[in-house]
């Protein structure tokens, strides 16, 4: 209703954490989990007569992300002082980057169709869209405040100094799904391009909103407020609605909008303002003076470009033109590079026991057995694919199994949910011991089935006289009777077959 009046427009602020060994300025260790306190050298600490050291990795992390969303790098650029008072901030002031970021004038695209109309019929190559990033700067992250009960608050210094990426785009997001859809791409691209896990919950990945709306049809933009405190994507997204409607039911009322920082409160499902004294920011920016100018030379974006791995987007496009795989399966597979490189290793190894053959079929036998079976575990016991006891080896002596068609596609999900407890046991040997290797032999079933047919001569009759529903009968005569398991299809035409021919028989 309102929304067709109204256009929303978005920019977002995302802060990106990094997965380096080290800190930003100092040598300090950035593992998760450590002791409060436990990671705070005296640089973390901002003691007088310190002295940072920029972190080389760091660099080449934000270059990593920049080449990959396709930004324009600046060959110098300065770390500025960010002066504010805040008692998880020692030294009283940030160092961020300011009027200079390494990377400008980028773009992510996301596809905004991707998950509208699930019910099978996903579009496979939904169009994109392009969103523009202004900035993606360095900066090192403050400590943690943790607020107690009876108001006291005790500090973590551990995270001074951990690198983060700031990136910020521009105002071309037009409603809270794709918000949402932006950060589940850059969350995506982040973890291929192996700089930080993007877990938004964990604080990896953490996103400010800015957001306002304009009539429809205009095109200055209107007043915006700053959403923070959102800790999930889809607060992200609830949030964004939830101020969208406010805004508009504002305006509709004749009201105006008030530029200013608001808190989403997930409990309650609204925003409310922060206390505009903590608003109001003099930063005071300033070139850090202990640090000199970051240099980036041809050479270093040259190596950079060439260590970034194949993007989602385009390993996508690959596994449907050269691997022959379905668009969907392919957006699927890709979503997450550990299951792309999973299904890739599996199919190299079936690859190596088939030696040709329709590979297209088997690639699409491999995407079925990793869609399903796979990612099903990976969902159930909510494990990562590497701790997953099937690794791509064995999945591919599976997959081996059905191209020979030595396994039914029920004999295969009964034989992977043994390997998921019998790690030594190969898949065939599984297969074998539970009698799941179907008789593909037409010679070894043909004398079953002829005795099956001789055996029911009533049977027969009816069945002759029109009553087609009986093959189902004889077929489960013959699986009863035999020792093994004979492929279905196989049982299946082999009756039909002689009992049309007993049929012509008749009629002569
Ligand atoms: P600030 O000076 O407060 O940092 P910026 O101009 O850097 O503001 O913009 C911050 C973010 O707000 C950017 O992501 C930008 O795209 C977004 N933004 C700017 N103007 C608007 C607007 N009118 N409506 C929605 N988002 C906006
Ligand atoms: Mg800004």
């Amino acid at each position: 209703m309102a929304y067709e009046t109204y256009e929303p427009v978005i920019g977002l602020e995302v802060h990106v954490q990094l997965q380096t060994d080290s800190k930003i300025f100092s040598t300090d260790a950035t593992a998760f989990g450590a002791e409060p306190n436990a990671q705070v050298d005296p640089v973390s600490l901002g003691h007088p007569g310190t002295l940072p050291v920029l972190n080389r990795k760091v660099v080449e992390y934000a270059l990593r992300l920049g080449l990959a969303t396709h930004c324009s790098i600046a060959p110098r650029s300065v770390f500025a002082r960010k002066h504010y008072f805040y008692p998880d901030l020692p030294k009283g002031y940030q160092i961020s980057q300011y009027d200079t970021p390494i990377c400008y004038d980028g773009y992510l695209e996301i596809y905004p169709g991707e998950d509208e109309d699930t019910e099978g019929g996903r579009p496979s190559r939904p169009d994109s869209k392009r969103i523009g990033l202004t900035r993606i700067h360095m900066e090192e992250d403050a400590g943690k405040s943790i607020h107690q009960e009876g108001g006291k608050t005790r500090l973590d210094f551990n995270r001074c100094g951990v690198p983060l990426l700031e990136m910020v785009t521009e105002p071309d997001l037009r409603t809270p799904r794709e918000a949402y859809l932006f950060l589940k791409r850059l969350r995506q691209m982040v973890r291929y391009l192996d700089i930080s896990d993007g877990n938004m919950e964990e604080g990896s990945l953490r996103c400010d909103a800015n957001v306002s709306v304009r009539p429809r049809g205009r095109e200055a933009f209107g007043t915006r407020t700053e959403l923070k405190n959102l800790n999930s994507m889809s607060h992200v997204e609830k949030a964004l609605d939830y101020e969208i409607t406010r805004q508009i039911a504002t305006l509709e009322k004749g009201g105006s909008v008030q530029q200013r920082t608001l808190l989403w409160d997930p409990d309650a499902g609204t925003t409310h303002p922060m206390r505009s004294k903590e608003e109001a920011h003099d930063y005071r920016y300033m070139p850090d003076p202990d640090l000199v100018e970051v240099e980036v030379d041809d050479k270093m974006i040259a190596d950079v470009e060439a260590d970034l791995p194949e993007l989602p987007r385009a390993r996508q496009q690959r596994f449907v033109d050269e691997v022959g795989l379905p668009p969907y399966d392919a957006s699927v597979l890709t979503e997450e590079r550990a299951v792309a490189d999973y299904f890739e290793a599996a199919l190299d190894e079936l690859y190596k026991r088939t030696k040709g053959g329709d590979t297209d079929a088997q690639a699409k036998l491999v995407s079925n057995l990793v869609m399903t079976e796979v990612m099903r575990v990976l969902n159930e016991q909510d494990i990562a694919i590497d701790e997953l006891p099937v690794g791509p080896e064995r999945l591919a002596q599976l997959a081996f199994l059905r191209v020979e068609d030595k396994v039914s596609s029920n004999g295969a999900q009964e034989v992977f949910e043994v390997m998921l407890k019998e790690h030594d046991t190969s898949a065939g040997k599984i297969a074998d011991e539970r009698d799941l290797i179907q008789v593909t032999d037409a010679g070894a079933i043909e004398p079953v089935v002829e005795a099956v047919i001789d055996d029911h001569p009533e049977q027969v009759e009816t069945y002759l006289g029109g009553k087609d529903g009986l093959l189902g009968f004889f077929i489960g005569q013959v699986m009863q009777r035999f020792d093994g398991s004979p492929d279905p299809q196989l049982v299946r035409e082999m009756l039909r077959d002689k009992l049309e021919a007993r049929k012509e028989g008749v009629e002569e």
